[in-house]
C-alpha cells in the first residue's frame, strides 16, 4: 500500500474527479477526510469506501469559501488523526459565459471557489505539515490555466492562479520538506464536462492526440503518484494529464 496510514484531506470529493482521488487513496491505505456541500452524495462516498476498506472517512458537508468551516475540518482531522501529511485542493465549479456578458457574480464566486479556498486549506495545514517537517500538497489546475480558453476568462484565471499560488508556496515550504504541486487536466468525463453539449466536446476531442477524453481514474493515479513517498524530489511543477493537447 503506498498511502498506508497517510492522512490526507480532498476538497469537493462527492462525485467525479474528486471521488476518484478518495476512493484510490483509499484504497492505498489512507485515512480520509473529505468534503463537499452536497452531503447525501459524500455520505454515499464514505459509505462505498467504508464497505471496500473497513475505514470509515471523515465527512464534512460545507462551501470552501467559508474560512471558519475550513479550519473546523482541519482541527477536526487533526483531533482524530493527530497528523495532516496531504492536503488535495479540489473543489471547483466553472460557469462558463462569453466576457461581454460574463457577471460580477460568476466572476467572484469561480474565482473564490476555485482560488480562495486553494489558499485557505493550505493555510490552514501549513503550520502542521511544518512542525511535521513533511507534507503534500497536491492542488487541482486544468489546461484552462495554462493556455486560457474562450468562454472561460474567470475559469482560466482562477486556475492560472492555483498554478502561480503553487509555484510560489513550493518555493517557501520546500526546505520544510514540504512539496507542492499542480495537476492540469483536459477534458476529464465527469458532470463538468457533461455540460458542454455532443458537438463542443467532439470539436474539443479532434485536438487531443491520444484521441479519447480523460476518465477521473486517469487524474487520480498522478494525484496517487503525487502523493507518494516515490514523488518526493518532485515540486512546484503542474503535471498535464490531457491526452497530449497542445503537445
Ligand atoms: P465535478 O464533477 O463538478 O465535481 C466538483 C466537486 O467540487 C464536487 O465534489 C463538488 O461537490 C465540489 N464543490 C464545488 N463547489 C464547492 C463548494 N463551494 N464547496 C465545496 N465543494 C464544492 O468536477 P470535476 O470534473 O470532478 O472537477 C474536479 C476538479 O478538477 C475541479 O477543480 C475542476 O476545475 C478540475 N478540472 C476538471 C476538468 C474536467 O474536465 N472535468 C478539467 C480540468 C480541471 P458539491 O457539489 O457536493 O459541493
Amino acid at each position: 500500500m503506498r498511502l498506508k496510514n497517510k492522512v490526507a484531506i480532498i476538497s469537493g470529493a462527492s462525485r467525479g474527479i474528486g471521488r476518484e482521488i478518495a476512493i484510490t487513496f483509499a484504497r492505498e491505505g489512507a485515512k480520509l477526510s473529505l468534503c463537499a456541500t452536497n452531503q447525501d452524495l459524500l455520505n454515499r462516498v464514505g459509505d462505498e469506501i467504508q464497505s471496500e476498506t473497513g475505514s470509515k472517512p471523515l465527512l464534512f458537508s460545507f462551501d470552501v469559501r467559508d474560512s471558519k468551516q475550513v479550519g473546523e475540518m482541519v482541527k477536526k482531522t487533526l483531533d482524530t488523526y493527530s497528523r495532516i501529511d496531504i492536503l488535495l485542493n479540489n473543489a471547483g465549479i466553472t460557469r462558463d459565459q462569453i466576457l461581454a456578458l460574463m457577471s460580477e457574480e460568476d466572476w467572484d464566486a469561480v474565482l473564490s471557489i476555485n482560488l480562495k479556498s486553494v489558499f485557505l486549506f493550505t493555510k490552514a495545514v501549513v503550520k502542521t505539515m511544518i512542525r511535521q517537517k513533511s507534507g503534500r500538497i497536491i492542488n487541482m489546475s486544468s489546461i484552462s490555466g495554462i493556455s486560457g480558453n474562450a468562454g472561460q476568462a474567470n475559469y482560466a484565471a482562477s486556475k492560472a492562479g492555483v498554478i502561480a499560488f503553487t509555484q510560489s508556496v513550493a518555493k517557501e515550504l520546500a526546505k520544510r520538506n514540504i512539496t507542492v504541486n499542480a495537476i492540469a487536466p483536459g477534458i476529464i468525463k465527469t458532470q463538468m464536462t457533461e455540460k458542454l453539449g455532443e458537438q463542443i466536446l467532439e470539436t474539443f476531442k479532434q485536438h487531443i492526440p491520444l484521441g479519447r477524453f480523460g476518465e477521473p481514474k486517469d487524474v487520480a493515479e498522478v494525484a496517487l503518484f503525487l502523493a507518494s513517498d516515490e514523488a518526493s524530489y518532485i515540486t512546484g511543477q503542474v503535471i498535464r494529464v490531457d491526452g497530449g493537447t497542445n503537445m
